[in-house]
């Protein structure tokens, strides 16, 4: 067995964002199933945290088993399952408009809210939820329009990622959809579920009983996974295998240190160039 880095010894539950840490597109980082395996062998708990919230959890088993990465769909927290569990809170058997794909249908249609595709009455809407869309219509942001000008539901969002990493490069993110409505509404969401906010991060904790400090998260966005881990007061962790670099770090380091706390918020504590890093070489 191999033995972890100092900075992780004591770490008893990793959080492992997906896209640019486990994989890109459809393929596997390399090695990163290994690694997982490594990190139950040492009894660390695993779970998974994205803000891609087009897929169920179901799918996310699927896909990791493709790669021989063992789970359950208890070990996944997507932007579209916490969007899920909070807007529960906030009402039950909710009528919902939603801009996004199955995933987030299916996690808010499985705990019991109606999802209205075509409102007769826009007044009877509670919500409108935004996530990633990769069928964004027109005509569905002038009804998601229409339930919160004219009905007054509330706008919620997954996530506000400008961007989503592919196999090759980028494609517009969740907060294009987001921003598209602030702008036809002139209103924020009143909440954004996702990573940088805290809900994922503090579900997490509460569901697996290990302290912050025995916490770290694996990520490759400053903005989503660092900022979100800081804020969380867990150990945090950026890889380099997804969409920031080296330079990127670097210059913000520079930057911060004659600026504010939200920007040093942004750097994390440890800086990987891959997941094997986590482990000290023979
Ligand atoms: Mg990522």
């Amino acid at each position: 067995m191999h033995e972890l880095i100092d900075d992780l010894k004591d770490i008893k539950l990793g959080i492992f964002d997906l896209d640019g840490v486990i994989y890109r597109g459809d393929s596997l980082i390399p090695n990163a199933d290994n690694i997982i395996k490594e990190f139950k062998n040492h009894s660390i708990k695993v779970v998974y945290n994205s803000n891609n919230s087009t897929a169920t959890r179901k799918t996310y088993v699927e896909r990791l088993n493709n790669f021989n990465i063992k789970t359950e769909i208890s070990d996944f927290y997507t932007s579209a399952s916490i969007t899920s569990a909070e807007i529960t809170k906030i009402k039950k058997n909710a009528k919902i408009f939603v801009i996004g794909e199955k995933g987030l249908r299916i996690e808010l249609q499985s705990l019991g809210h109606t999802i209205v595709t075509k409102p007769k009455d826009y007044k009877a809407i509670d919500f409108v939820i935004v996530g990633l869309d990769r069928d964004f219509k027109y005509s569905n942001l002038a009804i998601a329009q229409k339930c919160i000008l004219e009905g007054g539901a509330q706008f919620y969002a997954t996530n506000a990622d400008s961007t989503l990493p592919v196999a090759r490069g980028l494609e517009p993110g969740a907060g294009v959809m987001v921003n598209a409505l602030m702008t036809c509404t002139g209103k924020d969401p009143v909440r954004i579920f996702g990573k940088p906010e805290p809900f994922g991060i503090n579900m997490i904790l509460n569901d697996t009983q290990i302290s912050a400090e025995r916490t770290c998260i694996f990520g490759d966005r400053l903005n989503t996974d660092i900022l979100a881990g800081n804020r969380a007061g867990i150990k945090t962790i950026a890889i380099l295998t997804g969409v920031t670099s080296m330079e990127m770090i670097e210059e913000l380091n520079n930057n911060s240190k004659n600026s504010n706390l939200s920007d040093r918020n942004l750097l994390p504590d440890i800086v990987l160039n891959k997941l094997d890093d986590v482990f000290k070489k023979n």
